[in-house]
């Protein structure tokens, strides 16, 4: 029977041939089949990954060359992120029946290091939700409690990690999407800072905003694919030319290390935080204290402009970058005003798309209008200018910032829909990262008496991912609690 535990024990057992390639997807093959009814997978490539399985076993054991560092790791994407010759339509049906025409550069350095791509997950389409209903495939069930939601957008990702459909897979994380469905699935979920990770192939939605982000059972997993798809990319020049750190290799070199842990006292004060999540979290700052790190409150006047300020920018730059699905160039087509153009748009658009998309796309639009460009786009970019200073201050003093991923565990499916704001409200500590570009994990530490996982969330300067990671192996290593 196989048994994961991590890439690295999964390389031993590969090498004292107490495991083969082709066993492991078999058993996440299987996994797949049986949780089939989650819905997690829009796409699986079945064959073909067995048969990838099959040519690295037999390279493996010619020994004829050094196998790649992620050599048979089993990878799920999320629908956004381009694999050559593959399906990919950002669970939208405006996209539907598209297929990849390159790489994204993530997948080129997944594949350069003989990962194999297992499929793609399902998401809230165009990656724009909390709770993956916006989805043209339908909603992704949370394996922990088939009656809530795996939190979004990248819940597929997150329900593939958790039911053990992969080992780790990739989402994307404009405002929280790769850390909050972590947070609600009880996986680590990482957001790298802004510029680590190449968006060349990954679907935009707001373009300032988005990262690839990882999903895991553990941190050292997480770090070893994060070295391996980091780094300048000439198809991207939003893409950082900063070395990538050998993260993998330098994760237990702090393992006592004391940190300066800064938190945002009105976050822990706020009223929408659910009170036992407040009540522990509080307690956990307490144990840190009692442990040797310094921890202490930090003023943060700024959080009510916060989810605003995400949704005037990201909807202003989603507007810009959905523009180009106008049925012309790719995807689905309403072919029925063909002699009309503009009708011939509408027509395709209105159809295309989902309501969360059209919302956000008019929304967008209305922001960025010549009336009210200076009220809303130019007053969020202020915003978000102080929140950059806000950081920089705090990163003078703090080596990390601590928030809680989400206010809430995992709800019911049908909560949230019928209140936007109330469910645009719920990012409330994701955005910050995204706003400001720093890394971010949420760390799946806590079991909720309610019996539903929820994790903290960890934040460094940006581009300090080697201490964010190494203080997660700490956390998890000493605070992590069992499931009762
Ligand atoms: N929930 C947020 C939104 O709906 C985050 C989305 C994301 O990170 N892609 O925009």
């Amino acid at each position: 029977m196989f048994k994961y535990t991590s890439i690295e024990q999964y390389h031993i057992d590969l090498l004292n041939g107490r495991a083969t390639c082709v066993q492991a997807v078999r058993f996440y093959l299987n996994s797949i089949k049986e949780h089939r009814h989650l819905n997690a997978f829009v796409q699986v490539y079945e064959e073909e990954a067995l048969r990838k399985a099959e040519a690295l076993d037999k390279k493996r054991t010619s020994g004829t060359s050094k196998p790649g560092r992620l050599h048979g790791v089993v990878i799920a994407l999320k629908d956004v992120i381009c694999y050559k010759d593959h399906p990919v339509s950002a669970a939208s049906k405006i996209l539907q029946n598209f297929t990849s025409v390159y790489n994204a550069t993530a997948v080129e350095k997944l594949l350069a290091e003989e990962a194999i791509i297992i499929g793609h997950c399902n998401c809230d389409e165009f990656a724009m939700g909390s709770t993956n209903e916006n989805s043209a495939y339908g909603r992704v069930l949370n394996g922990i409690d088939e009656t809530k939601v795996p939190g979004g957008s990248s819940g597929g990702s997150a329900v593939a990690v958790q039911t053990d459909c992969c080992m780790v897979s990739l989402g994307s994380d404009t405002g929280g999407s790769v850390r909050q469905p972590a947070d609600f699935c009880g996986v680590v979920g990482m957001k790298p800072s802004y510029g680590r990770i190449s968006r060349y192939g990954l679907i935009a939605y707001a373009s300032s905003f988005d990262q690839i982000g990882i999903f895991a059972k553990n941190i050292s997993d997480i770090a070893l694919v994060l070295e391996t798809i980091s780094g300048a990319d000439e198809f991207d020049s939003t893409c950082s030319l900063k070395p990538v750190p050998a993260f993998s290799t330098q994760l237990t070199s702090e393992t006592s290390r004391k940190y300066r842990v800064a938190y945002f006292k009105e976050a822990l004060e706020s009223e929408a935080l659910d009170p036992e999540i407040r009540s522990r979290l509080k307690h956990f700052t307490e144990k840190l204290q009692s442990d040797g790190h310094i921890v202490e409150p930090v003023d943060f006047e700024y959080l009510d402009y916060i989810v605003p300020t995400y949704y005037i920018l990201t909807t202003a730059e989603a507007s810009s970058n959905l523009s180009r699905f106008d049925g012309v160039r790719y995807g689905y087509r309403d072919v029925d005003k063909k002699n009309d153009l503009a009708a011939f748009y509408c027509q395709t658009r209105s159809g295309g798309f989902g309501w969360e998309v059209k919302k956000r796309i008019m929304l967008g639009n209305f922001v960025l209008s010549a009336g009210y460009y200076d009220a809303y786009f130019t007053k969020a970019q202020q915003v978000r200018q102080l929140l950059l200073q806000k950081t920089k201050l705090i990163f003078s003093r703090f080596d990390v910032l601590i928030l809680p991923t989400s206010p809430t565990t995992a709800y019911p499916f049908g909560e949230k829909t019928a209140d936007p704001i109330a469910m645009y409200l719920s990012d409330i500590f994701t955005v910050f990262c995204n706003l400001t570009g720093l890394p971010g994990i949420s760390l799946p530490l806590f079991w909720h008496s309610n019996g539903l996982p929820f994790g903290v969330q960890a934040m460094t300067n940006q581009f300090s991912e080697l201490s964010l990671l190494q203080l997660s192996n700490q956390w998890m290593q000493q605070y992590r609690e069992e499931r009762n």
